[in-house]
């Protein structure tokens, strides 16, 4: 589709940073936004071609960015899986993600980001090459699926009393020399860490992820205010999974009397983003809009946390590490014998659907949650917004919030059968 020279024009309604374009028309070339504007003005513009969304319901979206999602489908984030979850996420409107792997052994960590790094640059080496008039790339593919933006550690650094689902054996104090082999080993791919800032060394560690340019998370944590404000200080600048960190009974500081943990502290940090899995499973819809309200719409996002099952269609399957799950949509991944809840089976535009309906937001305003802000908190400046000179990313949803197609650097990566 992607000729050398001429434009691609996507027609219909348009999501733009600060409201909703009804019959516009977003032009590209060469893999980035040349213009945006009503349909009406389009003659002017020379097209190599177009293609037309104006149909009663659909909307397009910029391309939807997870940081924290462990799997989806029937692929881990993990173990050889990471290019085939980079394909599957495109089915939901994702064009860039981070995979995320929680607590492990340095060794699994050694290896998981090897892999990571491997894959990105798989995916970088066929996302540049041009296309043929078959739309497939002069290699003979086409790009292959969402861009994998880099590695979330979430752990090791974490503390042991507040390691949620994670092992206790593969939680660890903060170690800058185990830090500095994961940096040096990952070249770059490293982008986000969640740690524990209450931790021994890791305000130290900290300034030595900023150091390098990786974005720290706070979370699993049992922080309070003060410990909260020397992370800020130190250059953490996010907070993992709001509400779900700490354990509650732990912020009990005498009977009647409760005091602010990490959740509260980052909500009222002007200099922390917070990120919320919105699967209303996992956290209340009402602590969501607490969250909304706290922060604004530019200070969150929306993330997955998923794991393999998420988007599939209702039903029973053996996952990856043998455990037979359920899923249905609107509830997270279940154990089939027990029910139990093993995570979440969210994606992105279920995600955004929820915060309109809980929330009362526009599309425009929900999909700042889903795109720009988490492109925002990556320092993705090219990414997230429907605008000249951004990245052409897109997300094409129906009425139902299904996706139509999504497209990667001008290249379409899915599109509905
Ligand atoms: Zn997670």
């Amino acid at each position: 589709m992607v000729g050398d020279t001429g434009y691609v024009v996507l027609r219909g309604r348009v999501i733009c940073p600060d409201k909703a374009l009804e019959d516009g028309y977003v032009a590209f070339e060469d893999g980035i936004i040349q213009s945006v504007g009503k349909s009406s003005e389009l003659g002017r513009w020379p097209a190599a071609e177009y293609i037309d969304f104006s149909r009663p319901g659909y909307t397009i979206f910029p391309g939807f960015i997870d940081i924290h999602i462990h799997g989806a489908g029937y692929y881990q984030a993990a173990h050889g899986q990471v290019a085939k979850l980079a394909r599957f996420l495109a089915r939901f409107g994702v064009t860039g993600f981070l995979p995320t792997l929680a607590s492990a052994t340095r060794q699994e960590y050694l290896e998981w980001l090897h892999e990571v790094k491997a894959a990105m640059a798989q995916v970088a080496q066929v996302g540049q090459v041009g296309r043929d008039s078959a739309g497939r790339g002069r290699d003979g593919r086409g790009a292959e699926g969402a861009r994998i933006l880099g590695a979330h550690m979430e752990g090791p650094f974490i503390n042991r009393l507040s390691r949620g689902g994670m092992m206790e054996e593969r939680v660890r104090e903060p170690d800058l020399e185990e830090c500095e082999e994961y940096v040096d080993a990952a070249g770059g791919a490293i982008r986000l860490m969640t740690l524990s800032p209450e931790l021994p060394g890791a305000i130290d560690l900290i300034r030595y992820l900023r150091s390098r340019g990786i974005v720290v998370s706070m979370g699993h944590s049992l922080a309070g205010p003060e410990v909260v404000a020397a992370a800020v200080g130190a250059g953490a600048s996010h907070c993992c999974h709001i509400f779900n960190n700490c354990p509650y009974d732990n912020l009990r500081k005498e009977p009647g009397v409760r005091r602010p943990g990490i959740d509260e502290a980052a909500l009222v940090n002007p200099g922390v983003t917070v990120e919320a899995i919105a699967d209303g499973i996992h956290v209340d819809p009402l602590m969501l809009e607490l969250a909304l309200r706290s922060k604004g719409l530019s200070g969150m996002v929306l993330i997955t946390d998923a794991l393999p099952g998420a988007g599939l269609d209702d039903g029973i399957y053996e996952m990856p590490d043998g455990r037979v799950i359920k899923t249905r949509k609107g509830d997270g991944i279940r154990l089939k014998d027990t029910g139990a809840l093993v995570g979440s089976g969210l994606t992105l535009p279920l995600a955004m659907r929820n915060f309109m309906q809980w929330m009362g937001l526009r599309d425009w305003e929900a999909a700042q949650l889903v795109s720009g802000n988490p492109a925002r908190v990556l320092g993705e400046a090219d990414s997230g917004f429907i605008e000249p000179g951004k990245r052409a990313d897109f997300a094409v949803l129906d009425k139902d919030f299904n996706c139509v197609m999504t497209i990667v650097g001008g290249e379409i990566v899915y599109e509905r059968g």
